[in-house]
């Protein structure tokens, strides 16, 4: 039987489908198993199941160990771009255990990053997505058509470290989310947003801000495991009518890509890839986020929704469109095949199943 990846509670139910909204997409991607050390339990079955033993689950796409760069784009990408483009605020997040495959997916190898039009093969979705999202927006500018659409965009980039908000464009920024003690809600004062009109700019402001990610150890692969890392695009569309008929309207939406910090297992690979404190507030958001999305992904816990902890963590405030909010969201969740992290695999894929069961309310931001 196929059965939804999920209910941590009480066990999976048999049979049943995720529910058909495309406002929150889970996909998963099962990374390649270039050490061969473990024995390979995770295999793909078809284009949306995956089994572990004897258990089946069912998301909305498997990308199996042999899914490249572009399969991803043109699964998750190229429709991105196109909502983006119509006004719907987008996100993607990354959710996996370290080493799993987060930042390859998001961002791809600093120098495939840095390749401007050319396409490299290993170049993550952002690069791609922004390469298609400019030239889309030439084509559109440069026509020739009745309505005539001009737009501006702008992209800030910022880490949650141990519970802190440290902007990556301007690394003196840091503590950005200050709390309002009489609402009880969080402001964030002063995180620097840049104009980008070109694949390239956006690139440097990659590279710049990845750079300035919090290292702690000597190894620069654990740098993915210490915080998360969200990047944000609004883009500010105006449209005109050229004919006799004038009119004008004007579209916001913003583009959010979400790399969370690596659940589970810190000593992949054999190194501690974040230290004692580190590891404690990583479990601690991603608990927090846990939660949040348990109560949002059961209707009857979430009617009123004071009740909702959306700003229980710096993570979950700053997640507000992604999770029950104005957005359509893709979560990505990365996996190891072999058998050695089958408990991270399976926590992984419940909290996959239980995003699946939330909703969205994305809208088109036309003001
Ligand atoms: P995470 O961000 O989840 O901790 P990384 O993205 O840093 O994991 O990936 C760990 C290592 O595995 C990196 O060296 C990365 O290049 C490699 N890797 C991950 N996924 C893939 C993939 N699909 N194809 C090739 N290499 C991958």
């Amino acid at each position: 039987p196929i059965v939804e990846a999920n209910p941590a509670i009480d066990g999976p139910e048999e049979g049943s489908v995720p529910p058909s909204d495309d406002s929150v997409k889970v996909v998963v991607r099962i990374r390649p198993d270039q050490e061969k050390v473990g024995r390979r339990i995770v295999q793909r079955i078809t284009s949306d199941t995956l089994s572990i033993g004897d258990q089946t689950y069912s998301f909305d796409s498997i990308l199996d160990s042999g899914s490249s760069q572009e399969d991803v784009f043109n699964l998750i990408g190229i429709p991105l771009v196109k909502n983006s483009l119509s006004g719907f605020n987008n996100s993607i997040v990354c959710y996996g255990q370290s080493g799993t495959g987060k930042t390859y997916t998001m961002w791809g190898p600093p120098s495939a990053m840095v390749d401007g039009q050319c396409l490299n093969s290993s170049q993550g979705i952002v690069p791609r997505i922004f390469q298609m999202l400019f030239s889309e927006i030439n084509k559109k500018e440069a026509s020739s058509e009745e309505v005539q659409t001009n737009y501006q965009c702008r992209c800030s980039f910022f880490e949650i470290y141990n519970e802190q908000m440290n902007d990556l464009l301007d690394p003196t920024q840091r503590n950005l989310l200050v709390r309002d003690e009489t609402e009880g809600s969080f402001q964030v004062e002063n995180l620097s947003e840049e104009y980008v009109n070109t694949v390239e700019d956006v690139t440097q402001l990659l590279v710049k801000g990845l750079s300035n990610r919090k290292v702690g150890a000597t190894n620069v692969n654990s740098k993915s495991s210490r915080s998360h890392v969200i990047f944000t695009c609004v883009i500010e569309s105006w449209c005109k009518g050229l004919s006799s008929k004038f009119f004008s309207s004007s579209k916001t939406s913003r583009i959010n890509f979400v790399d969370l910090a690596g659940i589970g297992d810190n000593n992949v690979d054999g190194f501690r890839r974040q230290t004692v404190q580190e590891e404690r507030f990583v479990k601690n958001s991603l608990s927090k986020l846990g939660r949040l999305v348990n109560i949002l992904s059961d209707s009857t816990r979430h009617e009123n929704d004071e009740k909702v902890p959306r700003v229980d963590s710096c993570l979950n405030n700053a997640l507000q469109d992604t999770l029950g909010g104005n957005a359509k969201a893709t979560f990505i969740c990365t996996i190891f095949p072999d058998e050695r992290y089958k408990a991270i695999t399976l926590s992984t894929l419940r909290f996959g199943g239980r995003v699946k069961r939330m909703q969205n309310k994305a809208i088109i931001n036309e003001i």
